[in-house]
């Protein structure tokens, strides 16, 4: 695996491979790898010829300075992962090389109400310097696929329709959530759970696996009360929000509920100062 940490490097790898006709696939990460990251980069493997992973935590996404802060960055164990896994390419730039002369910037695109509910509400800013680091990294790579986990399915929404609004060339590749045995959606986030808090959040996946039960039975209203009474028993997690709503416009649900629209649960925790996201895909 080549490691590579500037936009020229890069383009000195990938301008000859494109020259070949071959296929690029690409999966940008903030690095902290789990078997979920591993398992975009497996998917990218099969799919194309030559597999760029890019770990940059992007500070202009993170709108708490403190969260930024305690992000892990195990670049080693990073490193070692993605070697085993056969990834080619991994870049590694600095701040710096994304953000020149320390200009932060961050496109004004229009999303809609994308950007608003859910996420967009808690964590302000958070998906204009997400959207801002994706396009920048797309231009550097310029990747025939880029490989993204529904895990974070607002940011997979938001990255589709900007991808869609804006012509660019590349394929986008939803990739399912990877689980831990006890359900737990992985996530770069969890090593930083205690011991009691880890185990707790097991509520959140278990949760949403009882709303997945119960829908088409259930009323809305209902599946939201049960919700938030299973999370007031917990005491060592805090809900922030439960919403069920329409996969492809955000819109909250309401009945009656049509059989072909599409319909996705999604839901976010704090165990403690940590912020757990999950999401289950009803119909
Ligand atoms: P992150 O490093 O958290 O920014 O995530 C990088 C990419 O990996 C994003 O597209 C995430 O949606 C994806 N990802 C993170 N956790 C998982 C998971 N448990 N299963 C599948 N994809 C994931």
């Amino acid at each position: 695996m080549k490691i590579v940490a500037t936009k020229d490097e890069l383009e000195s790898l990938l301008g000859p491979q494109r020259a070949k006709g071959n296929s690029i696939g690409f999966v940008p990460t903030m690095g902290a790898l789990h078997k979920g990251h591993i398992s975009l980069v497996n998917l990218s493997i099969a799919e194309n010829d030559i597999t760029v992973c890019s770990i940059f935590v992007n500070p202009t996404q993170f709108n708490d300075p403190a969260d930024l802060k305690r992000y892990p960055r195990p670049v080693d164990s990073d490193r070692q992962m993605l070697e085993n896994a056969g990834c080619d390419i991994l870049f590694i730039p600095s701040i710096e090389e994304m953000y020149l002369d320390n200009d932060y910037t961050l496109l004004n695109e229009d999303f809609g109400i994308l950007d608003k509910v859910m996420e967009g509400q808690s964590r302000p800013g958070h998906f204009a310097g997400m959207i801002t680091i994706v396009n920048k990294l797309f231009n550097a790579v310029k990747p025939h696929k880029a490989y993204f986990g529904n895990k974070d399915f607002q940011q997979l929404t938001i990255v589709k329709y900007f991808v869609k609004k804006h012509n660019l060339p590349l394929t986008i590749r939803e990739c399912p959530i990877s689980r831990d045995d006890d359900g737990l959606a992985m996530s770069s986030r969890n090593r930083l759970l205690s011991p009691e808090e880890r185990k707790a959040a097991t509520l959140i996946p278990n949760t949403l696996f009882s709303v997945k039960k119960t829908w088409g039975t259930a009323k809305i209203s209902d599946l939201k009360k049960f919700v938030l009474d299973e999370f007031a028993k917990e005491p060592i997690l805090k809900l922030d929000y439960f919403e069920v709503v329409n996969f492809d416009t955000l819109i909250s649900v309401t009945e009656p509920i049509l059989p072909e629209m599409p319909i996705i649960a999604c839901i976010a925790t704090f165990a403690g100062k940590i912020r757990l996201i999950d999401n289950i895909r009803l119909q």
